[in-house]
Protein backbone atom coordinates (compact mmCIF):
# COMPACT_ATOMS: atom_id res chain seq x y z
CA UNK A 1 0.00 0.00 0.00
CA UNK A 2 0.74 4.00 -0.96
CA UNK A 3 4.18 2.94 -2.35
CA UNK A 4 2.67 4.47 -6.15
CA UNK A 5 2.58 8.17 -7.24
CA UNK A 6 -1.19 7.83 -7.23
CA UNK A 7 -3.58 9.47 -5.62
CA UNK A 8 -4.50 7.20 -2.69
CA UNK A 9 -8.16 6.82 -0.81
CA UNK A 10 -8.51 5.75 3.02
CA UNK A 11 -11.98 5.37 4.28
CA UNK A 12 -12.19 5.01 7.96
CA UNK A 13 -14.70 3.94 9.85
CA UNK A 14 -16.08 5.68 12.93
CA UNK A 15 -15.08 8.81 14.49
CA UNK A 16 -13.34 7.87 17.69
CA UNK A 17 -9.29 8.42 18.94
CA UNK A 18 -8.14 5.78 16.72
CA UNK A 19 -9.30 6.55 13.52
CA UNK A 20 -9.03 10.01 14.50
CA UNK A 21 -5.44 9.65 15.35
CA UNK A 22 -4.33 7.52 12.00
CA UNK A 23 -6.17 9.66 10.04
CA UNK A 24 -3.97 13.16 11.19
CA UNK A 25 -1.03 10.42 10.69
CA UNK A 26 -1.87 9.27 7.47
CA UNK A 27 -2.29 13.09 6.23
CA UNK A 28 1.26 13.83 7.80
CA UNK A 29 2.91 11.10 6.00
CA UNK A 30 1.13 11.03 2.49
CA UNK A 31 -0.38 14.02 2.25
CA UNK A 32 -2.26 13.92 -1.13
CA UNK A 33 -4.07 11.08 0.14
CA UNK A 34 -8.05 11.75 0.12
CA UNK A 35 -9.37 10.73 3.62
CA UNK A 36 -13.32 9.99 4.17
CA UNK A 37 -14.17 9.21 7.78
CA UNK A 38 -17.53 7.71 8.36
CA UNK A 39 -19.11 8.20 11.82
CA UNK A 40 -22.74 6.78 12.36
CA UNK A 41 -23.60 9.02 15.16
CA UNK A 42 -24.82 12.78 14.84
CA UNK A 43 -20.96 13.89 16.29
CA UNK A 44 -17.56 12.34 16.56
CA UNK A 45 -16.18 10.92 19.65
CA UNK A 46 -19.44 9.81 21.75
CA UNK A 47 -18.79 6.33 22.38
CA UNK A 48 -15.41 4.82 24.36
CA UNK A 49 -13.68 7.95 23.63
CA UNK A 50 -15.96 10.37 24.96
CA UNK A 51 -14.77 12.16 27.96
CA UNK A 52 -17.40 10.10 30.19
CA UNK A 53 -17.31 6.99 28.75
CA UNK A 54 -13.83 6.24 29.62
CA UNK A 55 -11.93 6.66 32.77
CA UNK A 56 -9.11 9.24 31.07
CA UNK A 57 -6.51 7.28 32.50
CA UNK A 58 -2.78 7.91 30.88
CA UNK A 59 -1.76 4.49 31.21
CA UNK A 60 1.84 4.64 32.02
CA UNK A 61 1.95 1.33 34.37
CA UNK A 62 3.00 3.52 37.20
CA UNK A 63 -0.57 2.64 39.07
CA UNK A 64 -1.97 -0.51 37.51
CA UNK A 65 -1.14 -3.36 39.54
CA UNK A 66 -2.28 -5.87 37.45
CA UNK A 67 0.80 -5.09 34.97
CA UNK A 68 3.08 -6.55 37.23
CA UNK A 69 1.66 -9.86 38.47
CA UNK A 70 3.85 -11.81 40.82
CA UNK A 71 5.80 -14.35 39.53
CA UNK A 72 5.57 -18.06 41.49
CA UNK A 73 9.08 -17.72 42.89
CA UNK A 74 7.41 -13.98 44.73
CA UNK A 75 9.84 -12.16 42.28
CA UNK A 76 7.69 -9.34 40.11
CA UNK A 77 7.25 -9.20 36.70
CA UNK A 78 7.76 -5.90 35.35
CA UNK A 79 7.83 -6.48 31.08
CA UNK A 80 3.95 -5.22 30.81
CA UNK A 81 4.35 -2.42 32.93
CA UNK A 82 7.50 -1.70 30.76
CA UNK A 83 5.75 -2.03 27.68
CA UNK A 84 2.25 -0.03 28.47
CA UNK A 85 4.88 2.74 29.82
CA UNK A 86 6.46 3.19 26.78
CA UNK A 87 3.49 3.10 24.44
CA UNK A 88 2.11 6.36 26.54
CA UNK A 89 5.59 7.60 26.41
CA UNK A 90 4.89 7.29 22.30
CA UNK A 91 1.78 8.69 22.86
CA UNK A 92 2.79 12.20 24.46
CA UNK A 93 5.65 12.26 22.22
CA UNK A 94 2.81 12.97 19.26
CA UNK A 95 0.75 14.69 21.33
CA UNK A 96 3.14 17.47 21.95
CA UNK A 97 4.62 17.91 18.52
CA UNK A 98 0.92 18.81 17.77
CA UNK A 99 0.83 21.00 20.55
CA UNK A 100 4.02 22.82 19.57
CA UNK A 101 3.19 23.03 16.59
CA UNK A 102 -0.31 24.32 17.28
CA UNK A 103 -2.33 22.34 15.03
CA UNK A 104 -4.17 21.25 18.40
CA UNK A 105 -5.14 22.78 21.78
CA UNK A 106 -3.54 21.69 24.87
CA UNK A 107 -5.97 21.69 27.13
CA UNK A 108 -7.13 17.47 27.02
CA UNK A 109 -4.33 16.44 29.39
CA UNK A 110 -3.40 17.28 33.52
CA UNK A 111 -1.03 16.59 35.40
CA UNK A 112 -2.70 14.26 38.30
CA UNK A 113 -0.17 11.74 40.39
CA UNK A 114 -0.75 8.08 39.68
CA UNK A 115 -1.23 6.32 42.76
CA UNK A 116 -1.40 2.70 43.72
CA UNK A 117 -3.23 1.81 47.01
CA UNK A 118 -3.28 -1.56 49.13
CA UNK A 119 -4.85 -3.12 51.94
CA UNK A 120 -3.72 -5.27 54.41
CA UNK A 121 -0.27 -6.73 55.08
CA UNK A 122 -0.20 -9.39 52.23
CA UNK A 123 -0.68 -6.49 49.60
CA UNK A 124 1.71 -4.01 51.52
CA UNK A 125 4.23 -6.48 51.20
CA UNK A 126 3.34 -6.87 47.09
CA UNK A 127 3.28 -2.99 46.70
CA UNK A 128 6.54 -2.60 48.20
CA UNK A 129 7.93 -5.74 45.90
CA UNK A 130 6.64 -3.73 43.41
CA UNK A 131 7.79 -0.57 43.81
CA UNK A 132 11.67 -2.15 44.47
CA UNK A 133 11.49 -3.83 41.18
CA UNK A 134 10.15 -0.56 39.65
CA UNK A 135 12.58 2.22 40.71
CA UNK A 136 15.69 0.28 39.11
CA UNK A 137 14.41 1.39 35.52
CA UNK A 138 14.50 4.94 34.91
CA UNK A 139 11.00 5.36 33.97
CA UNK A 140 9.72 4.58 37.38
CA UNK A 141 12.72 6.05 39.41
CA UNK A 142 10.61 8.22 40.99
CA UNK A 143 8.37 6.23 42.66
CA UNK A 144 7.58 7.06 46.16
CA UNK A 145 6.45 4.46 48.42
CA UNK A 146 5.11 5.08 51.89
CA UNK A 147 3.14 2.95 54.98
CA UNK A 148 3.02 6.62 56.83
CA UNK A 149 -0.55 7.60 57.87
CA UNK A 150 1.13 11.07 57.95
CA UNK A 151 2.35 10.95 54.41
CA UNK A 152 -0.84 9.42 53.44
CA UNK A 153 -2.50 12.14 54.27
CA UNK A 154 -1.19 14.50 52.14
CA UNK A 155 -1.38 12.22 49.15
CA UNK A 156 -4.89 11.10 49.48
CA UNK A 157 -6.46 13.24 52.19
CA UNK A 158 -10.22 12.37 51.08
CA UNK A 159 -9.01 8.30 51.49
CA UNK A 160 -7.50 9.19 54.66
CA UNK A 161 -10.23 10.50 56.40
CA UNK A 162 -12.18 8.67 59.43
CA UNK A 163 -10.54 5.40 58.42
CA UNK A 164 -10.03 3.29 61.32
CA UNK A 165 -6.83 3.23 62.76
CA UNK A 166 -6.48 -0.38 62.44
CA UNK A 167 -6.82 -0.43 58.86
CA UNK A 168 -3.20 -1.55 57.40
CA UNK A 169 -2.43 0.56 54.69
CA UNK A 170 0.12 1.53 52.26
CA UNK A 171 0.25 3.49 48.62
CA UNK A 172 3.34 3.96 45.99
CA UNK A 173 2.83 7.51 43.96
CA UNK A 174 3.96 9.08 40.64
CA UNK A 175 4.05 12.59 40.15
CA UNK A 176 4.26 12.16 36.67
CA UNK A 177 0.79 10.88 36.05
CA UNK A 178 -1.70 12.35 33.83
CA UNK A 179 -5.73 12.67 32.78
CA UNK A 180 -6.42 12.76 29.54
CA UNK A 181 -9.76 14.01 28.02
CA UNK A 182 -9.77 11.37 24.91
CA UNK A 183 -13.13 13.02 23.90
CA UNK A 184 -11.34 16.23 24.09
CA UNK A 185 -8.40 15.57 22.26
CA UNK A 186 -10.49 13.01 19.46
CA UNK A 187 -12.49 16.30 18.67
CA UNK A 188 -8.91 18.36 18.27
CA UNK A 189 -7.40 15.86 15.87
CA UNK A 190 -10.48 15.74 13.95
CA UNK A 191 -11.20 19.16 13.88
CA UNK A 192 -7.48 19.66 12.14
CA UNK A 193 -7.68 16.75 10.10
CA UNK A 194 -10.95 17.99 8.52
CA UNK A 195 -9.15 21.42 7.96
CA UNK A 196 -6.65 19.37 5.88
CA UNK A 197 -7.58 19.46 1.86
CA UNK A 198 -8.78 16.36 0.64
CA UNK A 199 -10.23 15.08 3.81
CA UNK A 200 -13.97 14.67 4.67
CA UNK A 201 -15.93 14.04 7.82
CA UNK A 202 -19.43 12.34 7.43
CA UNK A 203 -21.61 12.14 10.49
CA UNK A 204 -24.35 9.96 10.97
CA UNK A 205 -24.13 7.76 8.73
CA UNK A 206 -23.27 4.14 8.90
CA UNK A 207 -21.12 1.61 7.33
CA UNK A 208 -23.16 -1.38 6.63
CA UNK A 209 -21.34 -3.22 4.47
CA UNK A 210 -17.29 -3.43 3.28
CA UNK A 211 -16.87 -5.76 -0.16
CA UNK A 212 -14.13 -6.16 -2.90
CA UNK A 213 -15.15 -4.30 -6.05
CA UNK A 214 -15.84 -6.35 -9.03
CA UNK A 215 -12.13 -5.92 -10.36
CA UNK A 216 -11.03 -6.68 -6.95
CA UNK A 217 -8.74 -3.97 -6.92
CA UNK A 218 -10.90 -1.35 -4.48
CA UNK A 219 -12.80 -1.61 -0.99
CA UNK A 220 -16.73 -0.76 -1.60
CA UNK A 221 -17.98 0.29 1.44
CA UNK A 222 -21.52 0.70 1.58
CA UNK A 223 -23.39 3.06 4.02
CA UNK A 224 -26.63 4.48 4.95
CA UNK A 225 -26.88 8.51 5.48
CA UNK A 226 -29.51 8.97 8.08
CA UNK A 227 -29.43 12.95 7.18
CA UNK A 228 -29.68 12.78 3.32
CA UNK A 229 -32.16 9.40 4.09
CA UNK A 230 -30.19 7.52 1.22
CA UNK A 231 -27.46 4.81 0.73
CA UNK A 232 -24.22 5.78 0.10
CA UNK A 233 -21.13 3.95 -1.70
CA UNK A 234 -17.16 4.94 -0.96
CA UNK A 235 -14.10 3.36 -2.75
CA UNK A 236 -11.45 2.91 -1.10
CA UNK A 237 -7.38 1.76 -1.61
CA UNK A 238 -7.57 1.06 2.79
CA UNK A 239 -10.16 0.60 4.89
CA UNK A 240 -9.47 0.82 8.63
CA UNK A 241 -12.38 -0.49 10.60
CA UNK A 242 -12.10 2.06 13.72
CA UNK A 243 -15.63 1.43 14.44
CA UNK A 244 -14.58 0.42 18.60
CA UNK A 245 -17.04 -2.46 19.77
CA UNK A 246 -18.80 -2.91 16.37
CA UNK A 247 -15.36 -3.67 15.07
CA UNK A 248 -15.64 -7.55 15.16
CA UNK A 249 -19.19 -7.40 13.04
CA UNK A 250 -17.48 -5.39 10.22
CA UNK A 251 -14.31 -7.04 10.02
CA UNK A 252 -16.60 -10.16 9.50
CA UNK A 253 -18.51 -8.45 6.64
CA UNK A 254 -15.16 -7.94 4.84
CA UNK A 255 -14.88 -12.29 4.88
CA UNK A 256 -11.04 -11.69 4.86
CA UNK A 257 -9.56 -15.27 6.15
CA UNK A 258 -8.18 -13.17 8.76
CA UNK A 259 -11.47 -12.28 10.22
CA UNK A 260 -12.44 -16.72 10.53
CA UNK A 261 -12.50 -17.41 14.58
CA UNK A 262 -13.03 -13.84 16.37
CA UNK A 263 -15.79 -13.54 18.46
CA UNK A 264 -16.62 -10.45 21.06
CA UNK A 265 -17.20 -10.74 24.56
CA UNK A 266 -19.19 -7.32 25.76
CA UNK A 267 -18.26 -5.98 29.37
CA UNK A 268 -20.40 -2.00 30.05
CA UNK A 269 -18.86 -0.24 32.98
CA UNK A 270 -20.68 2.13 35.36
CA UNK A 271 -19.15 5.39 37.50
CA UNK A 272 -20.09 6.63 40.77
CA UNK A 273 -20.08 10.11 40.60
CA UNK A 274 -19.59 12.81 42.57
CA UNK A 275 -21.99 15.55 42.90
CA UNK A 276 -20.67 17.72 45.83
CA UNK A 277 -18.00 19.89 44.68
CA UNK A 278 -16.62 19.94 48.07
CA UNK A 279 -15.65 16.27 48.16
CA UNK A 280 -14.06 16.69 44.34
CA UNK A 281 -11.64 19.29 45.57
CA UNK A 282 -10.07 16.95 48.49
CA UNK A 283 -8.89 14.80 46.14
CA UNK A 284 -6.12 15.47 43.10
CA UNK A 285 -4.67 11.63 42.08
CA UNK A 286 -6.13 8.78 39.72
CA UNK A 287 -6.15 6.27 42.70
CA UNK A 288 -5.81 2.21 41.88
CA UNK A 289 -6.61 -0.53 43.88
CA UNK A 290 -6.24 -4.71 43.33
CA UNK A 291 -8.89 -6.33 41.44
CA UNK A 292 -10.94 -8.79 42.81
CA UNK A 293 -10.39 -11.98 42.66
CA UNK A 294 -11.95 -13.91 39.30
CA UNK A 295 -12.40 -9.71 38.32
CA UNK A 296 -11.38 -9.12 34.52
CA UNK A 297 -8.11 -6.50 34.66
CA UNK A 298 -10.32 -3.40 33.47
CA UNK A 299 -12.05 -3.58 36.43
CA UNK A 300 -9.72 -2.73 38.69
CA UNK A 301 -11.20 -0.14 40.90
CA UNK A 302 -10.10 3.29 41.33
CA UNK A 303 -10.89 6.58 42.82
CA UNK A 304 -9.74 9.09 39.96
CA UNK A 305 -9.83 12.95 40.19
CA UNK A 306 -10.88 14.11 35.90
CA UNK A 307 -11.07 17.63 34.62
CA UNK A 308 -13.70 17.87 32.16
CA UNK A 309 -15.13 20.75 30.39
CA UNK A 310 -12.65 22.60 32.42
CA UNK A 311 -14.78 21.16 35.79
CA UNK A 312 -12.64 19.06 38.53
CA UNK A 313 -14.99 15.73 39.07
CA UNK A 314 -14.37 12.60 40.32
CA UNK A 315 -15.79 9.22 39.66
CA UNK A 316 -14.82 6.12 41.31
CA UNK A 317 -15.53 2.52 39.72
CA UNK A 318 -16.00 0.97 37.00
CA UNK A 319 -18.70 -1.18 38.08
CA UNK A 320 -18.85 -3.86 35.23
CA UNK A 321 -22.19 -5.16 33.56
CA UNK A 322 -23.01 -7.07 30.94
CA UNK A 323 -25.14 -6.42 28.04
CA UNK A 324 -24.96 -7.87 24.40
CA UNK A 325 -24.71 -4.16 22.77
CA UNK A 326 -21.15 -4.06 21.57
CA UNK A 327 -21.64 -0.03 21.64
CA UNK A 328 -23.06 2.52 23.96
CA UNK A 329 -25.37 3.58 21.39
CA UNK A 330 -25.73 0.38 20.14
CA UNK A 331 -28.24 -2.80 19.57
CA UNK A 332 -29.18 -5.92 21.56
CA UNK A 333 -28.55 -7.96 18.94
CA UNK A 334 -24.90 -6.53 17.92
CA UNK A 335 -23.58 -10.07 19.95
CA UNK A 336 -25.61 -12.68 18.23
CA UNK A 337 -25.34 -10.98 14.67
CA UNK A 338 -21.31 -11.64 15.69
CA UNK A 339 -22.01 -15.42 15.99
CA UNK A 340 -21.67 -17.71 13.17
CA UNK A 341 -20.34 -21.19 12.60
CA UNK A 342 -16.37 -19.75 12.57
CA UNK A 343 -16.77 -19.06 16.19
CA UNK A 344 -19.55 -20.64 17.95
CA UNK A 345 -17.15 -23.05 19.09
CA UNK A 346 -14.61 -20.65 20.83
CA UNK A 347 -16.95 -18.80 21.99
CA UNK A 348 -18.46 -22.25 24.23
CA UNK A 349 -15.18 -22.72 25.05
CA UNK A 350 -14.15 -19.65 26.51
CA UNK A 351 -18.14 -19.80 28.54
CA UNK A 352 -16.88 -22.92 30.38
CA UNK A 353 -13.18 -21.83 30.79
CA UNK A 354 -13.92 -18.92 32.20
CA UNK A 355 -16.53 -19.41 35.13
CA UNK A 356 -15.04 -17.20 37.49
CA UNK A 357 -15.60 -14.28 34.77
CA UNK A 358 -19.15 -15.14 34.31
CA UNK A 359 -19.14 -15.24 38.36
CA UNK A 360 -17.64 -12.24 39.12
CA UNK A 361 -20.04 -10.70 36.48
CA UNK A 362 -23.13 -12.20 37.17
CA UNK A 363 -22.52 -10.86 41.09
CA UNK A 364 -21.68 -6.95 39.91
CA UNK A 365 -24.90 -7.17 37.64
CA UNK A 366 -26.73 -8.03 41.05
CA UNK A 367 -25.00 -5.19 42.92
CA UNK A 368 -27.35 -3.08 44.97
CA UNK A 369 -26.74 0.92 45.55
CA UNK A 370 -25.63 0.16 49.07
CA UNK A 371 -22.98 -2.63 48.16
CA UNK A 372 -21.45 -0.11 45.62
CA UNK A 373 -21.70 2.63 48.11
CA UNK A 374 -19.55 -0.32 50.48
CA UNK A 375 -17.24 -0.70 47.84
CA UNK A 376 -16.58 3.13 47.36
CA UNK A 377 -16.56 3.29 51.52
CA UNK A 378 -13.24 0.88 50.81
CA UNK A 379 -11.51 3.94 49.85
CA UNK A 380 -13.58 6.95 50.70
CA UNK A 381 -14.66 5.99 54.09
CA UNK A 382 -16.67 9.34 54.70
CA UNK A 383 -18.72 8.53 51.56
CA UNK A 384 -22.20 9.48 51.38
CA UNK A 385 -24.97 8.14 49.12
CA UNK A 386 -26.51 11.64 48.66
CA UNK A 387 -22.96 13.27 46.71
CA UNK A 388 -22.93 10.08 44.09
CA UNK A 389 -25.09 9.46 41.35
CA UNK A 390 -24.38 6.32 39.24
CA UNK A 391 -23.77 6.91 35.27
CA UNK A 392 -23.22 4.02 32.63
CA UNK A 393 -19.91 4.12 30.97
CA UNK A 394 -18.67 2.76 27.54
CA UNK A 395 -18.90 -0.67 26.49
CA UNK A 396 -15.82 -2.87 25.87
CA UNK A 397 -15.54 -5.66 23.86
CA UNK A 398 -13.11 -7.70 24.61
CA UNK A 399 -11.96 -10.30 21.81
CA UNK A 400 -12.28 -13.83 21.93
CA UNK A 401 -9.87 -15.86 19.85
CA UNK A 402 -9.38 -19.30 18.38
CA UNK A 403 -5.90 -20.47 19.13
CA UNK A 404 -5.17 -23.41 17.73
CA UNK A 405 -3.70 -25.15 21.03
CA UNK A 406 -6.30 -23.96 23.23
CA UNK A 407 -8.97 -23.56 21.51
CA UNK A 408 -11.03 -20.40 22.34
CA UNK A 409 -9.50 -18.10 24.52
CA UNK A 410 -10.07 -14.64 25.89
CA UNK A 411 -7.89 -11.46 25.45
CA UNK A 412 -7.74 -8.53 27.22
CA UNK A 413 -5.99 -6.78 25.23
CA UNK A 414 -6.14 -4.95 21.58
CA UNK A 415 -5.21 -6.83 18.29
CA UNK A 416 -4.99 -5.11 14.79
CA UNK A 417 -6.49 -7.60 12.49
CA UNK A 418 -5.34 -7.14 8.75
CA UNK A 419 -5.59 -8.95 5.12
CA UNK A 420 -2.68 -10.21 3.80
CA UNK A 421 -2.38 -7.43 1.54
CA UNK A 422 -2.71 -4.68 3.84
CA UNK A 423 -5.87 -3.12 2.18
CA UNK A 424 -8.20 -3.56 4.98
CA UNK A 425 -7.63 -3.16 9.16
CA UNK A 426 -9.52 -3.68 12.34
CA UNK A 427 -8.91 -2.94 15.63
CA UNK A 428 -10.31 -4.83 18.11
CA UNK A 429 -10.55 -4.69 21.77
CA UNK A 430 -9.58 -1.75 24.28
CA UNK A 431 -7.01 -2.41 26.49
CA UNK A 432 -5.07 -0.41 27.60
CA UNK A 433 -6.85 1.95 25.15
CA UNK A 434 -6.82 5.66 24.10
CA UNK A 435 -3.54 6.26 26.13
CA UNK A 436 -1.63 3.88 23.43
CA UNK A 437 -3.41 4.74 20.42
CA UNK A 438 -0.28 6.29 18.99
CA UNK A 439 1.43 2.84 19.31
CA UNK A 440 -1.20 1.00 18.07
CA UNK A 441 -2.08 3.51 15.05
CA UNK A 442 1.85 2.77 14.04
CA UNK A 443 1.31 -0.69 14.17
CA UNK A 444 -1.31 -0.29 11.61
CA UNK A 445 0.57 1.46 9.76
CA UNK A 446 3.50 -0.92 9.59
CA UNK A 447 0.93 -3.68 8.53
CA UNK A 448 -0.93 -1.96 5.72
CA UNK A 449 1.60 0.78 4.58
CA UNK A 450 5.23 -0.96 4.80
CA UNK A 451 6.27 0.69 1.60
CA UNK A 452 5.59 3.95 2.73
CA UNK A 453 7.29 3.76 5.91
CA UNK A 454 10.39 3.05 3.67
CA UNK A 455 10.48 6.10 1.97
CA UNK A 456 13.03 8.57 3.69
CA UNK A 457 10.88 11.55 3.62
CA UNK A 458 8.16 9.62 5.81
CA UNK A 459 11.18 8.41 8.61
CA UNK A 460 12.04 11.95 8.75
CA UNK A 461 8.93 13.33 9.15
CA UNK A 462 8.16 9.98 11.68
CA UNK A 463 10.89 10.89 13.80
CA UNK A 464 10.23 14.67 13.52
CA UNK A 465 6.85 13.44 15.30
CA UNK A 466 7.74 10.55 17.52
CA UNK A 467 11.40 11.80 18.21
CA UNK A 468 11.68 8.02 19.59
CA UNK A 469 10.42 6.27 16.26
CA UNK A 470 12.46 3.24 15.40
CA UNK A 471 14.29 3.21 19.18
CA UNK A 472 13.41 0.47 21.62
CA UNK A 473 12.53 2.99 24.62
CA UNK A 474 12.21 0.21 27.46
CA UNK A 475 16.22 -0.54 26.97
CA UNK A 476 16.32 3.04 26.82
CA UNK A 477 15.91 4.50 29.62
CA UNK A 478 17.63 7.41 29.69
CA UNK A 479 16.96 8.56 26.88
CA UNK A 480 12.93 7.67 27.45
CA UNK A 481 13.81 10.37 30.77
CA UNK A 482 14.67 13.39 28.43
CA UNK A 483 12.16 12.55 25.63
CA UNK A 484 9.40 12.50 28.72
CA UNK A 485 11.10 15.71 29.88
CA UNK A 486 10.09 17.63 26.39
CA UNK A 487 7.05 16.41 26.35
CA UNK A 488 6.01 17.09 29.80
CA UNK A 489 7.60 20.73 29.45
CA UNK A 490 5.05 21.42 26.27
CA UNK A 491 1.77 19.74 27.68
CA UNK A 492 2.23 21.49 31.17
CA UNK A 493 3.13 18.14 32.93
CA UNK A 494 4.93 17.59 36.22
CA UNK A 495 8.38 15.75 36.16
CA UNK A 496 9.21 13.60 39.79
CA UNK A 497 12.55 14.13 41.84
CA UNK A 498 14.72 10.88 43.15
CA UNK A 499 14.32 12.79 46.45
CA UNK A 500 10.68 12.02 46.68
CA UNK A 501 11.76 8.73 47.96
CA UNK A 502 13.18 9.87 50.95
CA UNK A 503 10.28 12.18 51.34
CA UNK A 504 8.34 9.29 51.84
CA UNK A 505 10.45 7.54 53.95
C1 LIG B 1 -15.28 1.99 30.94
C2 LIG B 1 -14.08 2.28 30.12
C3 LIG B 1 -12.97 2.87 30.71
C4 LIG B 1 -11.84 3.12 29.94
N1 LIG B 1 -10.78 3.77 30.51
C5 LIG B 1 -9.69 4.06 29.79
C6 LIG B 1 -8.62 4.78 30.36
O1 LIG B 1 -8.68 5.18 31.51
N2 LIG B 1 -7.54 5.03 29.59
C7 LIG B 1 -7.44 4.60 28.30
O2 LIG B 1 -6.43 4.85 27.68
N3 LIG B 1 -8.46 3.92 27.72
C8 LIG B 1 -9.57 3.65 28.43
N4 LIG B 1 -10.61 2.98 27.85
C9 LIG B 1 -10.47 2.48 26.48
C10 LIG B 1 -10.67 3.58 25.46
O3 LIG B 1 -11.80 4.35 25.78
C11 LIG B 1 -10.82 2.96 24.09
O4 LIG B 1 -9.72 2.10 23.84
C12 LIG B 1 -10.85 3.97 22.96
O5 LIG B 1 -11.71 5.04 23.24
C13 LIG B 1 -11.29 3.26 21.70
O6 LIG B 1 -11.33 4.19 20.65
P1 LIG B 1 -11.94 3.77 19.26
O7 LIG B 1 -11.71 4.91 18.37
O8 LIG B 1 -11.37 2.44 18.86
O9 LIG B 1 -13.47 3.47 19.56
P2 LIG B 1 -14.70 4.44 19.89
O10 LIG B 1 -14.30 5.63 20.64
O11 LIG B 1 -15.75 3.58 20.48
O12 LIG B 1 -15.13 4.93 18.47
C14 LIG B 1 -15.73 4.08 17.52
C15 LIG B 1 -16.64 4.94 16.66
O13 LIG B 1 -17.12 4.15 15.60
C16 LIG B 1 -18.48 4.50 15.38
N5 LIG B 1 -19.08 3.39 14.64
C17 LIG B 1 -19.35 2.14 15.08
N6 LIG B 1 -19.90 1.41 14.12
C18 LIG B 1 -19.97 2.19 13.03
C19 LIG B 1 -20.44 2.00 11.70
N7 LIG B 1 -20.95 0.83 11.30
N8 LIG B 1 -20.37 3.04 10.83
C20 LIG B 1 -19.86 4.25 11.21
N9 LIG B 1 -19.42 4.49 12.46
C21 LIG B 1 -19.45 3.47 13.34
C22 LIG B 1 -19.01 4.69 16.78
O14 LIG B 1 -20.22 5.43 16.79
C23 LIG B 1 -17.86 5.44 17.43
O15 LIG B 1 -17.95 6.83 17.30
C24 LIG B 1 -11.78 2.75 28.57
C25 LIG B 1 -12.90 2.17 27.98
C26 LIG B 1 -14.05 1.96 28.73
C27 LIG B 1 -15.25 1.38 28.07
Amino acid sequence: MGNENIVKEYVLVGAGIMSATLGVLLKETDPDSKITIIERLKEPARESSASWNNAGTGHGGMCEMNYTPERPDGSIDTAKALKVNEEFEISKQFWAWLVAKNKIAGDFITSTPHISFVFGEKDIAFLEKRVEAMKKFPQFNTMAFSKDREVLKKWVPLMMKDRPQSDKVAASRMIEGADVNYGYLTNYLLKYLASQKGVVLITNCEAKDIRKSDSGKKWIVKCRDFSAKQKKEFRADFVFIGAGGRALNLLQKTKIPESKGYGGFPVSGLWLICANQEVVSQHNAKVYGKAALGAPPMSVPHLDRRKIKGEKELLFGPFAGFSTKFLKHGSYWDFFRSLGLGNLIPMMQVGIHNFSLIKYLVSQVLLRPQKRLEELRKFYPDAKMKDWKLSIAGQRVQIIKDEKTKGGTLEFGTEVVHSADGSVAALLGASPGASTSVYIILDVLKSSFPELLQKESVLKKLKEMIPSYGTSLQDHGELLLKIRENSHRILGLKMGKITDLEKAG
